[in-house]
Parts: structure tokens; C-alpha cells; sequence
């Protein structure tokens, strides 16, 4: 199948979705692209403790990223058909993750490396200074698709002035690079609305004060984000992402989910199949590596193999022959839930989310086993077609 047609296919599917019932839907999306970004690990510990996240990390938690397994991720990544290393769950830019860093930093004009931090390290003018010093000493590429994505919003215990002294670090110490080639802002939306115009407006002013600006901001709608772009006087408009907050992790019991996701016994039709679902693979602060959203999202009991001990395109593959992972990639968490169904009729999920099921399910090595075993007498795309055609497809998914 050629890409156009695969990508056609795909598009069309989101507006008419009776095309997921066809041979040419099932063929799409096994022959898409995968496992072509990591999520890696660089908690649980964290110099935050905030109440949305969802991968529970804090200061009361042990275990940063391995050096080891950074260096083994990064330096492994192009043979494995990586094409970016996201830098995530948990804090990289403080200092128990200062070497790990220095190291996404100096592969980062091989494989692009996603910085995503929540802005701490900008506490004073010179901390800013510091650590944007740092990346540069260690060649950080910020003209390739490599980016610092700073996360702020509500939740965050971290003042405003952050993020004004590291835009003037940034200013300061990469004065000939265009800031919206590599900076991002992310505010998570809390789905209350409080004081997020406010602090998306304190966040466009530091903007200007360090990069000036040639117009004045614009705001766009791209699927379930909005966005919002401040043109600096040079170069690439810097893009103000909004992130819905998930309810799982310590975010689970906020009481603001009651309304918009209450806790129930979900079912498959319930769930978002997720456009990208296999597109990455998760690694563990020491080497264990899974496909889907973070270990720390899907649990911990499951693993492929260790970027210590094997090489990832290995580790990669061996979940590619996996029909777990067909399932998963196929049709997301709710086709996973089906099987998961098949196999134990009466099974069900309590929650609030597709995230519990994927914890539920796929974070358990003895529910992907049955689920394996039930597809050793049963061909995935077969049972893709019974399952898809019980669906109502007329009802949207709503977690
Ligand atoms: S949301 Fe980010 S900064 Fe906050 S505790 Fe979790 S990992 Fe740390």
C-alpha cells in the first residue's frame, strides 16, 4: 500500500468512520510507521510534587534516569529508525539528571532530543544562565528538530519570573538562533479555566520582552488543541500548546473529573482508539523498554528487553513480531480491551479513562499473555472485523 493511500485512508476514517470496517483500514494501520519515537523515563523522582500529574512523580520518590540507559538510548537510536527522544516523566533539567541531559545534548544533532521541563531551573537570572549554558557547551542542536518545551499551568508551583529568565538565558546564550525553532510553551488545561488567559498572557509578554515581536499573537484551533503563536522579530512564530490533564496517576481523584470523567465501569465503545497508537516506545529510568504511553502510564511489570543489555532495534522488533502489539496498533486500547473481553467474558475496568484499561491490561504480563494466547488459534484482522462491526459507530468515544 502506498503512503498517500495508507494516509488517505487514515484521514478519511476519522470523518467516516464505517470505513474502519474495511479490509483497506485494517491494512493502514498495520503498515504504518511505528515505534519511531521514546518516551524515556527521567523520574519518578522530581523537584515537584504537582497534583495533576499522572505519572505520580515527587520529591518523595526515588530513581532518576540511568546515564547508562540515555547514553545506550541515544547512541542506539538511529539504527532502531528513531527519529526523536522525548526527555519526560519526571524533571531532566535539575541537577540529579544534569549528566543525562548533557548527553540527549550532545546526540541531539543525530537524534533529536524533546526536552520537556516545568521551568524550576529558571528560578534566578543565573540558573537560567546555567543550564542554557550547558546545553550549549554540549552542542545542543536547537537548529535541527530538537526543542526545550517548557510546561506550565495551575498546577505548577513555579513563579511567573521563571519563564521570563529563561527566555533572557536563551536570549543571551543563543543570540543567533531563531527561538521558535526550538522553544515551546505547554499550559495544561485544568478544564476549570482558572487564570489560564491570565497566565497565557504572562507567558507572551516574557516572550516579548526577550525575543520582541513583529505582530501581535494568533489563535488557531488544531484538533483537540489550541494553540497560540507569538511572532518573534525573527524567524518561526514560538507555539503555546494547550494539554488537556489526564485523569490518571495522582490526578486521579480530582474532583473536577467527576463532571467530565466520571468514574464507571468503561467498556470498549467508550474509548478513543488513538490516532498514533504504536507510534513509540517507552524506557525506563534503567533500560526496560515497552511500546505505548510510559511506563509509568501502563505499569511496570511488562518489558521487551534492556537498552542495557541488547540493542534497541533488537528490542524493537521482537515487539514488532509481538500480536499483542498488532492489537495495540491496530485498534488502540479499546480493541485491546475487546480481546481482553474474549478471553474472560464478565471482565470489566472501573475508571475514568482509556489510561486505567491500558494499565489494567497492558500492565499486566498475565493479561497480555492470555490475550497472546487467544491469538495463537485467531488471526488479528478477523477479529478486528467481528469486533468492528458490533461497534455502533455513530457514538463517539468519549475517553
Ligand atoms: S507533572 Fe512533571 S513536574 Fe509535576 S510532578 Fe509530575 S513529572 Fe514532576
Amino acid at each position: 500500500m502506498e503512503e498517500k493511500d495508507r494516509k488517505r485512508i487514515l484521514r478519511i476514517a476519522e470523518k467516516r468512520p464505517t470505513i474502519m470496517r474495511t479490509p483497506d483500514f485494517i491494512r493502514a494501520r498495520l503498515v504504518r510507521p511505528d515505534l519511531s519515537s521514546v518516551l524515556l523515563e527521567m523520574g519518578p523522582s522530581c523537584n515537584l510534587n504537582c497534583f495533576h500529574c499522572g505519572v505520580t512523580c515527587g520529591p518523595n520518590e526515588t530513581g532518576v534516569a540511568d546515564p547508562e540507559t540515555v547514553y545506550n538510548v541515544f547512541n542506539q537510536a538511529k539504527d532502531a529508525y528513531i527519529r526523536s527522544v522525548s526527555l519526560t516523566d519526571g524533571e531532566p533539567m535539575w541537577e540529579e539528571n544534569r549528566e543525562s541531559v548533557g548527553i540527549a545534548a550532545q546526540f541531539s544533532s543525530t537524534t533529536p532530543a524533546c526536552i520537556m521541563t516545568n521551568g524550576v531551573f529558571g528560578e534566578t537570572p543565573e540558573s537560567a544562565e546555567d543550564w542554557i549554558s550547558f546545553l550549549k557547551q554540549n552542542e545542543m542542536d536547537f537548529q535541527g528538530r530538537s526543542n526545550l518545551t517548557v510546561s506550565f499551568g495551575q498546577p505548577y508551583a513555579v513563579s511567573p519570573q521563571n519563564y521570563v529568565n529563561i527566555n533572557q538565558a536563551i536570549a543571551k546564550i543563543f543570540p543567533e538562533v531563531n527561538p521558535g525553532e526550538f522553544l515551546y510553551y505547554k499550559i495544561i488545561n485544568m478544564c476549570n479555566g482558572i487564570d489560564t488567559v491570565k497566565r497565557i498572557n504572562g507567558v507572551i509578554r516574557g516572550l516579548r520582552s526577550a525575543f520582541g515581536t513583529r505582530r501581535s499573537e494568533y489563535l488557531s484551533d488544531r484538533l483537540e488543541r489550541v494553540a497560540v503563536k507569538v511572532y518573534p522579530e525573527q524567524g518561526k512564530p514560538i507555539d503555546i500548546d494547550l494539554e488537556w490533564i489526564v485523569p490518571i496517576g495522582r490526578a486521579y481523584n480530582l474532583p473536577l473529573f467527576d463532571e467530565v470523567a466520571p468514574e464507571r465501569e468503561l467498556q470498549p465503545h467508550d474509548l478513543y482508539i488513538g490516532i498514533d497508537a504504536g507510534s513509540c516506545l517507552s524506557v525506563s529510568n534503567s533500560g526496560d523498554v515497552d511500546f505505548g504511553d510510559g511506563f509509568a502510564k501502563f505499569g511496570r511489570e511488562t518489558s521487551y528487553g534492556n537498552v542495557n543489555d541488547q540493542p534497541l532495534s533488537e528490542i524493537a522488533n521482537s515487539i514488532r513480531e509481538d500480536k499483542v502489539f498488532w492489537v495495540y496498533k491496530l485498534g488502540g486500547v479499546p480493541f485491546v480491551y475487546h480481546l481482553a473481553q474474549q478471553v474472560e467474558p464478565g471482565f470489566s475496568v472501573v475508571g475514568r479513562s482509556r489510561f486505567n484499561v491500558a494499565r489494567e491490561i497492558l500492565g499486566n504480563a498475565d493479561k497480555r499473555n492470555s490475550i497472546r494466547e487467544y491469538l495463537e488459534a485467531e488471526k488479528v484482522g478477523p477479529a478486528w472485523g467481528r469486533y468492528i462491526k458490533t461497534k455502533d459507530l455513530r457514538v463517539k468515544a468519549t475517553c
